[in-house]
């Protein structure tokens, strides 16, 4: 569909529009952060999916193409690992021209970054988000449960930087007794840094990560400690569906923000869809299965096709799990973060 034919919005059942679309472009990591990728659950022996199995990019860009013409404008690469796709370089290439994307994101542990920053911004990518749970060795390695050390991540958050990526966001998953005393540090450090921090509450993704409530460091909580260190005040969001309230630091020392997915859900305002490694479309994080848009790709389907088999799953889509957590809690199965894409 070209520019001057734009359809009008594809809406869901309450009444939400697709605007952004997060991609997972493998279920491998090179770490295994016990909130996420359990190393009990994802051992040597895990089946991983296979190669020919994840879509190519040019299988890829057309399915992104499908999403953009039904009104699809900020794309965010995740994973699992992103940057174990080190070809990533020719798929930002493939997919930054393309009329109607506005913003091109990528979330990544940064390990890889100081190999890969360069050549992702030659290909056009503009901004970064980075994970970093802890800036002390003990407390990273038990969470990330890996031998590296914090100075891996920090050798990425810098190569991002020196790459002029920018804004670089990083993002700290609180789990209480576990990395929470990190929170004064890890905002320190940002604002020393220059980089914008958020804060996400521990959610209880998938069924492998031993989620319990006690753990959630409640957003409330998090927004205390940190103004009662350096003051803060609520600015506006920066744009409809942001995910993370945003704080400025009154010293001016930039903003810091907290994703509060488990104490203030936001799926009243979630216009996110998720696309798995394997070309399923989950229109929820939460969800527990996916509608397969390679089978349509590979079979021959025609782009008009493919667009109206998306716009059907989103037209159908009653979401809200967060909400209903609140109400209830969740049940049931629920798909893994690593595959589906954080
Ligand atoms: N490997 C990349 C990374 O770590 O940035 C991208 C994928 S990871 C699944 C995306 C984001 O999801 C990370 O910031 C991670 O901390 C977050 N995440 C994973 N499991 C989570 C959980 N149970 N609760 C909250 N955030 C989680
Ligand atoms: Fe890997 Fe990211 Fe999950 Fe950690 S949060 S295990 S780095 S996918
Ligand atoms: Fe969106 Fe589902 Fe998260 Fe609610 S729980 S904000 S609908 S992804």
């Amino acid at each position: 569909m070209s520019a001057d034919h734009v359809a009008p919005p594809v809406l869901d059942r309450l009444e939400r529009p697709v605007e952004d679309l997060r991609v997972s472009l493998t279920d491998r990591c090179n770490l295994r952060c016990t909130y996420c990728m359990p190393r009990e659950m994802f051992g040597p022996d895990h089946a991983f999916l296979p190669r020919h199995d994840l879509l190519s990019f040019e299988e890829l860009s057309r399915v992104l193409r499908a999403f953009v013409d039904l009104g699809v404008s900020k794309l965010r690469l995740t994973g699992g690992e992103p940057l174990l796709r080190t070809d990533l370089p020719d798929l930002i290439a493939m997919i930054a021209p393309l009329p109607g994307i506005e913003d091109i994101a990528l979330t990544t542990n940064g390990i890889l970054l100081p190999r890969l920053a360069e050549p992702l911004v030659e290909a056009g990518l503009k901004r970064v988000t980075i994970s970093l749970d802890a800036l002390d060795d003990e407390t990273f390695r038990a969470v990330a449960d890996t031998p590296l050390s914090v100075d891996a991540v920090l050798a990425g958050v810098q190569a991002a930087i020196d790459a002029g990526l920018s804004p670089v966001k990083v993002n700290a998953v609180l789990q209480r007794g576990v990395n929470d005393h990190q929170l004064e540090d890890l905002a320190g450090w940002a604002r020393d840094t220059g980089v914008t921090l958020r804060f996400i509450e521990f959610m209880d993704v998938g069924t492998t990560n031993g989620w319990q409530r006690e753990r959630v460091v409640p957003a409330d909580e998090g927004q205390a400690r940190i103004h009662a260190r350096w003051p803060i005040e609520p600015v506006a969001p920066e744009r409809q569906g942001e995910v993370a309230e945003r704080f400025q630091y009154l010293d001016g020392a930039g903003t810091v923000g907290i994703v509060a997915s488990v104490t203030r859900p936001f799926c009243r305002t979630c216009v996110r869809a998720r696309l798995s490694a394997v070309g399923e479309l989950y229109t929820c994080l939460f969800a527990s299965k996916g509608h397969d848009l390679r089978a349509l790709v590979r079979g021959g389907a025609t782009d008009t096709e493919l667009r109206d088999a998306i716009a059907s799953v989103w037209r159908a889509r009653t979401d809200r799990a967060s909400e209903l957590r609140s109400e209830g809690g969740l049940t049931g199965e629920r798909v893994e973060m690593s595959y589906i894409g954080g």
